[in-house]
């Protein structure tokens, strides 16, 4: 690779805060709301126009119940939920056989609520910065880089949150980062998108009433008589479409019902071999995609009951990536972990979903169940060997299998919660998060309402 030297530069500083945040998906938006308060200056970065990440991709938020049908999931991110539905802007929690629960929001009202709460509590968000790199000394992370239409800047930060999915902040500070299997097999992205004028009571009378035809993975047909479900299935529909000639790219038909009576949101789309932190696999994935979504439309219009007359109406406007890196962190969660449901000292969050991997290549996916959820330990947001950074959402210290499972939306939610307040508290006791007495952490999240088991 060709290489140029760029000259030495001051780079201005464009703020100076306690608590930076960056990225403003589900973790991110917790984490900012949690380190609020005590006259703190707390700062969320985004590099989109809008909050709420994945959150507002078209996708219902998992397992806020757990396997027991036991909620496993409460303190702010139940709160969200809360001021969502005095707008109808969300349903219950739906338990849910494969699932867990599902809990289904507009992503509208996700990104309106989500700046509300940024504005009650007073942390500056700020959009289009997209941050870059690390300011450190020694192996203290002092703050951000970020670039930008107004160029490059800095911003410093006595902590910081690294929320970006992706762990960027973590991998430019030099921590060690992992991504997939141990072939380096990641989880595939899709592009999902939403179908209006879909006849939603057609599609599930076939269901219901037809279960050997229209397949359903594991889930009762009494599960699809309610209002919203998620089908996870219709197997035998995509063989009788591959055999028509249709290049379908995945094994199950994953649909799920919006909030309006009509529309469905369609999870299909799977570009194998994509990775989120390589722009030009990232472009490539995004072009792929948006060819799959016309063939999955002309299949679902062709072999799913109640989607003759549907249209396309919303595509999401990125393709979601489920797994990219993963940081080294003090502790690493095991799937083995999970499947235990075993119990930490230090635990900030419970979680409640299964091992769900859709398979790096190929179109299926493998689930493992466990018998009870399990705690996340505190470890798990403290990246080895750099100061002053917590790592919180999908890319904090899981292995590839545990992540398929913390990886939902709840999860991402309570552990930003537990990284947000750590941060605050952290400071309150003048050391760095890595040094933060646990146990007082723990009382704040049980006191104001997080589920610790
Ligand atoms: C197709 C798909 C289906 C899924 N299905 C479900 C489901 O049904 N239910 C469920 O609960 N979960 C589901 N998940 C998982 C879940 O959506 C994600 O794991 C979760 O949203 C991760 O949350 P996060 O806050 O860690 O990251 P994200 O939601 O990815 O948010 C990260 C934010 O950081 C910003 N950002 C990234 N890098 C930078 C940077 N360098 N500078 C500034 N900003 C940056 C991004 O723009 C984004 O807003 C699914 C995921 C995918 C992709």
């Amino acid at each position: 690779m060709i290489k140029i030297s760029e000259p030495a530069r001051e780079t201005p500083v464009r703020a100076q805060v306690d608590v930076l945040v960056v990225g403003g998906g589900p973790a991110g938006i917790m984490a900012a709301e949690a380190a609020a308060g005590e006259g703190l200056k707390v700062m969320l970065i985004e590099s989109r126009g809008y909050l709420g990440g994945n959150l507002t991709i078209g996708l219902p938020i998992l397992a806020f119940l757990d396997v027991n049908g036991k909620q496993c999931v409460k303190g702010l991110p139940q709160d969200f939920v809360d001021r969502l539905r005095k707008r109808g802007a969300a349903t219950p929690h739906y338990p849910c056989k494969l699932h867990m629960s599902f809990t289904m929001t507009d992503p509208e009202a996700d990104k309106d609520v989500a700046l509300e709460i940024m504005k009650e509590k007073g942390v500056e968000v700020l959009f289009y910065v997209f941050a870059s790199d690390v300011v450190k000394e020694g192996n203290v992370v002092k703050g951000v880089f970020i670039e930008s239409k107004a160029g490059r800047e800095a911003i410093l930060a006595k902590t910081v949150i690294d929320c970006t999915g992706d762990g960027d902040v973590a991998c430019r500070a030099g921590v060690r980062m992992f991504k997939g299997d141990s072939d380096g097999g990641m989880q595939p992205p899709t592009l999902m998108y939403s179908m209006r004028g879909v006849d939603v009571d057609a599609l599930r009378d076939a269901i219901v009433n037809h279960p050997e035809e229209f397949d359903m993975d594991t889930m009762p047909h009494e599960q699809f008589k309610r209002d919203k479900f998620i089908t996870v299935g219709l197997r035998n529909q995509i063989l009788k479409a591959q055999a028509a000639g249709l290049d379908i790219p995945v094994a199950r038909t994953i649909l799920i019902t919006g909030l309006a009576s009509d529309e469905i949101w369609v999870n299909m789309t799977r570009v194998s071999g994509t990775d989120s932190t390589l722009p030009e696999s990232y472009t490539r994935g995004e072009i792929i995609a948006r060819d799959q979504m016309r063939v999955i439309t002309e299949y679902l219009r062709r072999f799913v009951p109640g989607f003759a007359g549907a249209w396309v109406d919303r595509v999401s406007p990125f393709m979601g990536i489920r797994e990219s890196r993963q940081t080294e962190c003090e502790y690493m969660l095991t799937g083995e972990d999970i499947i235990s449901s075993r119990r930490f000292p230090d635990c900030i969050a419970v979680a409640g979903y299964p091992l769900d991997i859709h398979h790096s290549t190929g179109g299926d996916c493998t689930m493992v169940f466990a018998t009870d959820n399990y705690d996340i330990p505190y470890g798990c947001l403290i990246p080895k060997g750099v100061g002053n950074l917590l790592v919180a959402g999908r890319c904090s210290g899981y292995t590839h299998e545990a992540m398929a499972s913390t990886r939902v939306m709840s999860t991402c939610m309570a552990v930003g919660e537990a990284a947000g307040r750590a941060a605050r508290l952290a400071l309150r006791q003048g050391v760095p998060p890595s040094a933060l007495d646990v146990d007082v952490l723990r009382k704040e999240l049980k006191d104001t309402g997080a589920y610790l088991g």
